[in-house]
């Protein structure tokens, strides 16, 4: 399974810099399906093509549980196509070898990944059923000229007739990360089968690679459906938020899970501890305006507002049932007016540059970052530390090393469901080492809650200055 992808804008070898890799080495990675392998098979100023061969192992398949199903028939499991088309296989490998550039972000060449320049991409053999005009239907309206190059079943047999497989090129001025978005998103649509169960994070990642073109897509149903191969809740989720863009999911499962992380950490009261940390340092710094991002029910935004030295208060999140229930425990409707010029509630997406956030002596991002998996903790970094820029940042983050203190928790869980990771003490300062260097922030770090000699404190703490 091949898929290649040319620039013709020169020098056309900065395509390397934009897929961070370099065109003169072959870059091989371990996928859980087999293995993909990248190289430049053309390399010159005006023209450069850089290969994604992707080796599906059909047997490793069936020991995963990821292939066609086995009722059928066992030959079915063994023999068949999935090696050889373009599938949501492709799609994983996209997401995985070229995550950097499919986020938009390229750490020489950022302006040129913001632009759009002549590209083509090729995929060698894409299956398709519904036939040639579908594949029209979902690339053209992006912008894209289109070729298909039908196959027959087999050459040397030409009255077996034509089959459903598909060589297919797409042409346009378009930016690299929006290509390889489209062509993550509309693989799988294309072809009937989906190689892992659809979940809810299904949804989310249609979303996030479908942000800026599916909503206005004509075909954005049909595009929908078979990508959450018509499973009817996910789709209606989906076309809902499609629908309307101000609204992104208000994570349904996030309150009950929210539950669960207090009952865990309550026996410590942690939750007041945390609030009570992140109340004296933005007092210590004499901060006078202040953000919230992902402020949740309010709990921080109530202990702020007991605080003069707070001149303005913002809360922000994205889901709009935590703002309700903060806006009530607010009681924003009864504040007497001098009050409420203080204090603000946003809607709003921490993946996104945002204009009110900006000018703030500080920002506290209070146990909201491990709720991100990488490709949004990446955006949230640079909407934070690049776009919004408060001299403050105080994030809190679960210390993992912790968890084997909770007697209710099982070992090896985290204490939210909706948790993507919970670090160790030098994961975080890791982590918070590549801000410090990238955005020109010191850190410090404190513990709140009970310190433990050998696993340190249940939550931890970093104050970011510039
Ligand atoms: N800071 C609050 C809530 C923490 S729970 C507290 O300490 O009580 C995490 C919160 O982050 C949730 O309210 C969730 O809706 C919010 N959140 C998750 N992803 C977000 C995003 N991309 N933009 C804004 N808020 C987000």
């Amino acid at each position: 399974m091949l898929l290649t992808i040319t620039n013709y804008q020169s020098p056309a070898t900065d395509l390397g810099y934009l897929l961070h890799k370099n065109p003169a080495n072959l870059h091989s990675f371990d996928l859980s399906f087999g293995h993909a392998h990248v190289f430049y098979p053309e390399t010159h100023d005006d023209l450069c093509t850089a290969a994604l061969l992707l080796d599906v192992d059909p047997v490793g398949l069936v020991r995963n549980r990821r292939g066609p199903a086995g009722e059928g028939g066992l030959l079915d499991q063994y023999v068949n196509d999935r090696p050889y088309v373009a599938s949501s296989f492709l799609s994983v490998a996209i997401a995985k070898v070229f995550g950097t550039a499919i986020g938009g972000r390229s750490k020489s060449r950022q302006e040129l990944a913001d632009t759009a320049i002549p590209l083509s991409a090729r995929i060698s053999v894409l299956p398709c059923k519904p036939g040639e005009a579908f594949i029209h239907d979902l690339f053209e309206p992006l912008g894209y000229e289109v070729t298909t190059q039908r196959h027959a079943l087999d050459e040397k047999f030409p009255e077996w007739g034509e089959s459903p497989y598909y060589t297919v090129e797409l042409k346009a001025e378009v930016r690299l990360q929006d290509l390889l978005s489209h062509v993550y998103v509309l693989v799988p649509v294309l072809d009937a089968e989906k190689h892992y169960w659809v979940g809810d994070d299904e949804v989310d990642k249609l979303m996030r690679h479908g942000e800026g073109w599916l909503a206005a897509h004509p075909h954005k149903e049909v595009i929908v459906k078979r990508y959450l191969k018509y499973r009817h809740h996910l789709a209606q989720e989906a076309l809902s938020r499609l629908a309307d863009p101000d609204q992104p999911d208000p994570d349904a499962a996030e309150a009950a899970h929210a539950i669960e992380e207090l009952a865990i950490e309550s026996p410590l009261k942690l939750w007041e501890q945390r609030l009570g940390s992140v109340v004296s340092v933005l007092k210590a710094q004499g901060v006078k305006r202040v953000l919230d991002l992902g402020c949740g029910e309010g709990r921080l935004l109530r202990e702020l507002m007991e605080e003069k030295q707070f001149t303005e208060i913002v809360g922000m999140d994205v889901s709009h049932r935590s703002l309700e229930i903060a806006s009530d425990r607010l009681r924003m409707d009864q504040i007497p007016p001098k009050q409420k010029e203080r204090i603000r509630l946003l809607h709003g997406s921490l993946m996104y540059r945002d204009k009110r956030l900006e000018g703030f002596d500080a920002a506290c991002v209070v146990e909201v970052i491990e709720h991100l998996d990488p490709p949004r903790l990446a955006a949230f970094e640079r909407v934070l530390f690049e776009c919004a820029r408060p001299h403050k940042v105080v994030i809190t983050t679960p210390n993992v090393e912790y968890n084997v203190k909770f007697e209710t928790l099982p070992a090896g869980k985290f204490r939210h469901k909706d948790h993507r990771f919970e670090w160790t003490r030098d994961q975080f300062r890791a982590w918070a080492a590549t801000i410090t260097q990238r955005f020109g922030y010191s850190a410090s770090f404190l513990s709140v809650g009970p310190e433990d000699p050998s696993v340190g404190s249940p939550t931890q703490m970093g104050v970011f200055s510039r």
